[in-house]
């Protein structure tokens, strides 16, 4: 008898006998081209263009809150052991994101959608794990373009000059500690099955961190659901755009908890409902120096500009410049530039350097916009340049009126990295506003400055704020 069964079972074809045991479904770390350093490099880059067009909300008790859920998720093996950190951007729409190497951002309207702390748990071991399972450096290495990422994309062709010796004078540096890449990049959408190991290996931290997992894919599914009701709908469509749905989110992430080891699940910082309250009061967003310097949609620019000049009209101020000139971006995001054929020049290390022209921009204050103060903090950002060029000279402010607003303005002398004639003459207007310190940089050759001063001048007396 014993002996017949034994001889049954080694019958069992394999296939039918492995159906009936139920296997735990494998999660990949994709592999990369891009080292962990790389990665975390990146991450840096593009958060610093994230927080040139995003206001971050500094508010203690929420970044707080915020940071004690990420660090419990991030310390689970799950997380991969990136330095992951987490902040609120003032946005009403439903997102959260995160960039290669572990930089979160988790929108106001997030927070305001979720029902529990367990639902936003939910969302950044998600995203936390399209990070840990190296999916944006999968995919950025895949495309190829990452070669580009480390290089600046340069203003309209034949602006660019070549750079004799690769130096990198001092506007070149401003622009260094800009920004990258346009947003288009950052919010990439995730395949399918990047999505489904995202939603599995999040499951499983929210496990590890004692969060009840099923509340990731429950709260993913309730957003689907109220996707085109009128209350969101350019948030949810954000959100269903860069995650898809993958089916049904429950049912495989239920399938996949059975598992788990057994274990009740009491995370909780016991904050969630003040914290909803706090982000109830965050006031609307201020719009950021990104967003400022960019033209303005559908203006056609003001028709009482000097002969001979062109204006342009960004959504933070106005000037005009000679219409021979070119207005433009080096980088998407980065400082406006306004400068004649050749005016500015390439740096081997990939930086901008302005030759001859001008720069606006504006530079917000280490204590942030809020503390923007003319005298102060033109003094901060002086000494900020000043410490990266070590041939900077600054002759003392004079105070003057621009756009009826009161500016500093600002004699400097360096050294450009052109090789004949390198000593440059820079005029740096400054002036306080809401968003940070607004600066243009009017700059030129020493042997080039009297054809340039007057020029200079009838751009300065050209800007505007709008209000
Ligand atoms: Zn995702």
């Amino acid at each position: 008898m014993s002996r017949c069964l034994l001889v049954f079972a080694l019958i069992v074809p394999f296939a039918a006998y492995s159906q009936k045991v139920p296997k735990q479904s494998q999660v990949n770390i994709q592999k990369t081209s891009l080292s962990r350093d790389q990665e975390m490099q990146l991450g840096k880059q593009f958060a610093g263009q994230v927080e040139r067009e995003m206001e971050v909300v500094h508010n203690p008790d929420i970044e707080k809150w915020l940071n004690q859920i990420g660090q419990n998720l991030a310390k689970t093996p799950q997380a991969n052991a990136y330095p992951y950190y987490f902040k609120l951007v003032n946005d009403d729409s439903i997102n959260a994101f995160a960039l290669p190497g572990g930089p979160m951002y988790v929108h106001t309207g997030l927070l305001k959608a979720a029902d529990s702390e367990g639902e936003v748990a939910g969302v950044l071991a998600h995203e936390m794990s399209h990070v840990a399972l190296r999916h944006s450096a999968a995919q950025i290495s895949k495309q190829q373009t990452y070669g580009t990422l480390f290089q600046i994309v340069g203003l309209a062709a034949g602006t660019l000059t070549a750079d004799q010796n690769g130096q990198c004078g001092m506007v070149c540096q401003i622009t260094q500690a800009g920004t990258s890449l346009g947003q288009n990049s950052l919010l990439m959408k995730f395949s399918r099955g990047y999505e489904h190991d995202a939603d599995l290996n999040g499951a499983r931290m929210m496990s590890s961190a004692g969060y009840d997992p099923i509340q990731l894919p429950q709260f993913f599914e309730k957003l689907e659901k109220t996707q085109g009701t009128a209350a969101e709908p350019k948030g949810l469509a954000l959100w269903m755009a860069s995650h898809p749905a993958t089916g049904s989110r429950i049912k495989y992430v239920s399938d996949d908890i059975q598992f788990y080891p057994q274990r009740t699940y009491k995370a909780s910082t016991g904050d969630f409902a003040r914290i909803k309250k706090i982000v109830a009061t965050v006031p609307p967003p201020k719009p950021q120096p990104g967003k400022l310097i960019q033209p303005k949609e559908n203006a056609s620019g003001r028709t009482t500009v000097p002969a001979g000049m062109k204006d342009y009209p960004a959504n933070g101020f106005s000037i005009a410049y000679p219409s021979t000139w070119q207005a433009g971006q080096a980088e998407p995001g980065g400082s406006l530039y306004v400068v004649p054929q050749g005016g500015v020049s390439k740096g081997q290390n990939g930086g901008v350097e302005l030759v001859n022209g001008a720069m606006i921009d504006y530079y917000v204050p280490q204590a942030g916009a809020g503390s923007t103060n003319l005298d102060a903090s033109t003094k901060e950002f002086l000494d900020g340049l000043q410490k990266g060029d070590p041939n900077l000279k600054t002759e003392k402010s004079q105070r003057v009126q621009i756009g009826n607003k009161t500016a500093l303005k600002t004699r400097l002398t360096t050294k450009v990295s052109v090789q004949q004639d390198p000593d440059q003459v820079v005029y740096l207007y400054t002036i306080a506003r809401p968003s940070g310190l607004w600066y243009a940089a009017l700059a030129g050759q020493k042997s080039k400055m009297s054809d340039l001063d007057p020029i200079f001048t009838q751009m300065a007396g050209t800007i505007q704020f709008p209000d």
